[in-house]
């Protein structure tokens, strides 16, 4: 038998999103604002999947970029495709109040999202990116699994660490339409070493787009990203479950045999191939 061709490079594992696809792109907007509306028009019209994160005290405040009030935010994210994520009861820095306090916070927004919208809320961004290590580790024990920061990273990698889990960008930075352009021109399958999957991830707030009379900026957005293929449009919670999904997966030593102990199919491409490893299944690669 003629040996095997060496093929460095060649034997490493990644992550693929639904679908098989390479690429995803999520939104996460802040406040629960009265442009919330047309934001999840835009988002609605082309498939496009948000995040938005939401105080629990602040509903009679209209001043404070037009804030929705209780009614109109329940009739606003009581259905459909977004989520709804925590942002502090009442959008106080969480690392300038003693830790008890900032718990607090956390615990009565989460319980009030809660019972208001009948759903498990556990996703959040932090208001004015106010964090530490500390408050990390009380959101841990909240049963917190993700909080967004305000910290743009200008690329497309997935967070080492999802309770400080930094955005790609905010829709008003100049680099945005670049940013946007390089995202869709990437190829992750037609790289050697670096195959790994990659995720937008926008965030803002939604007032800004009335404030700056630009909504036209986040429809021709909405526009390429849903007229690209192979692009899974996730809200920001489901993108941190499927990454744990995949990050739950159990390998033989050899990493020849992958089983998969979570409740969502997971994808994953090995030597070119891109395999489905269903829940509870497990899953012996082929040899080439
Ligand atoms: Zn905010």
């Amino acid at each position: 038998m003629a040996p095997k061709p060496f093929r460095q490079m060649y034997e490493e594992k990644y992550m693929r999103f639904p679908q098989g696809a390479c690429k995803a792109v999520t939104l996460s907007y802040d406040d629960g604002v009265q442009a919330d509306k047309r934001l999840i028009a835009i988002l609605n019209k082309y498939g496009l999947r948000g995040t938005f994160n939401l105080n629990s005290v602040l509903f009679d405040c209209p001043d404070w970029h037009n804030r929705m009030n209780e009614e109109e935010t329940y009739a606003t994210f009581s259905e459909g495709a977004h989520e709804v994520a925590l942002h502090g009861a009442r959008h106080i820095f969480l690392n300038k109040v003693p830790l008890p306090e900032a718990m607090r916070e956390v615990v009565l927004n989460r319980e009030y999202l809660e019972k208001k919208f009948a759903r498990i809320v556990n996703g959040m961004a932090y208001a004015y990116n106010g964090f530490n290590e500390e408050i990390k580790k009380g959101l841990a024990m909240l049963g917190v699994k993700y909080a967004r920061t305000t910290a743009n990273t200008h690329s497309f990698a997935l967070p080492e660490d999802f309770l400080e889990w930094n955005p790609t960008c905010h829709h008003r930075e100049e680099c945005f339409g670049e940013l946007t352009e390089k995202f869709l021109n990437s190829n992750p399958l037609s790289e050697f070493k670096h195959r790994e999957s990659l995720l937008f991830f926008l965030w803002g707030h939604a007032y800004e787009f009335d404030d700056d009379n630009n909504w036209e900026i986040i429809e021709n957005f909405a526009q390429k990203i849903a007229s690209a293929k192979d692009i899974w449009l996730a809200t920001c919670g489901e993108v941190c479950d499927y990454v744990n999904a995949y990050k739950s997966l159990v390998f033989s030593l050899d990493g020849e045999r992958v089983y998969n102990p979570s409740a969502i199919p997971v994808w994953l491409e090995l030597r070119g191939k891109t395999y489905k490893i269903e829940p509870a299944q497990t899953v012996l690669f082929d040899e080439d």
